[in-house]
């Protein structure tokens, strides 16, 4: 069975951190923790340390932080600006972009968005989940929702922004493999970019249409299969 890997609000350092809540549960009832086993933590800026149960109770437990285990990680600059999706989708993008490596998701409202209310809190409940899971020491950071004509207005020159086009563009990985190393990729909403928000996008100097193959692809799809083609050919 894997050490546990959890994710704790900074600052991490050594000596005692106390667990309590979901997370104790999670060890003491799911994974059966005992005193002297070890768990990994990570606060998201420091990297990830060792901790070592020293007093287990019902509800909250004592680890002892030893060591450091990992500099906290490189995070390549790769931002995604996706339209939020319903509920489960945009729960499985949060989700994929931090498996995938991401730096920031910047819920992109367009006009043919369909979101009720965006639950920031459990899009980062799901990306902090998926950061224990993978192995990453860095939780993406989920920024404020923004509309695309503010996003886009003052768009950072040395940025590079892969507008994923379904009408059609150059190809995905082609144009990444020589971007700048700070990038954006743009996905729109099940409904797609109106005209307007082409022409809008299309007026950023560093904005690239790009396609991801000649299939429709719903935009959770898309999302992740353009930050894996960026990773692959950019990140780490
Ligand atoms: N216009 C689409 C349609 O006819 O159904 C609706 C948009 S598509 C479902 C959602 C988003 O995924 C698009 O706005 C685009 O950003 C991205 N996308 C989908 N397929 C793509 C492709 N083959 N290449 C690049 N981006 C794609």
């Amino acid at each position: 069975q894997s050490t546990p890997r959890l994710f704790v609000e900074a600052p991490l350092g050594i000596g005692p951190v106390r667990i309590e809540g979901p997370q104790a549960h999670y060890l003491v009832s799911v994974m059966r923790t005992k005193v002297g086993d070890p768990v990994k933590l990570f606060d998201g800026v420091s990297g990830e340390w060792l901790g070592v149960a020293s007093a287990v109770g019902k509800r909250d437990l004592i680890l002892d932080v030893t060591e450091r285990l990992r500099e906290a990680e490189v995070v390549p600059d790769l931002w995604l600006c996706a339209a939020p999706l319903k509920k489960g989708r945009v729960d499985w993008l949060a989700e994929k972009a931090c498996e995938l490596g991401v730096a920031r998701l910047v819920p992109t409202l367009t006009r043919r968005t369909v979101v009720d209310k965006l639950n920031l809190d459990r899009l980062r409940a799901h990306m902090i989940e998926a950061a224990e899971q993978c192995g990453r020491t860095a939780v993406p950071e989920l920024a404020e929702p923004v509309k695309l004509a503010a996003l886009l207005r003052d768009w950072p020159g040395e940025r590079a922004l892969y507008f994923a086009d379904e009408a059609g563009g150059v190809p995905a990985a082609a144009a990444m493999r020589d971007g700048s190393a700070s990038a954006a990729i743009l996905i729109g909403p099940e409904g797609g970019f109106d005209e307007e928000e082409r022409a809008a996008v299309r007026g950023v100097t560093a904005a690239v249409g790009v396609s991801l193959g000649p299939r429709i692809l719903r935009a959770d799809t898309a999302a992740a299969a353009a930050v894996a083609v960026w990773m692959s050919v950019r990140g780490d």
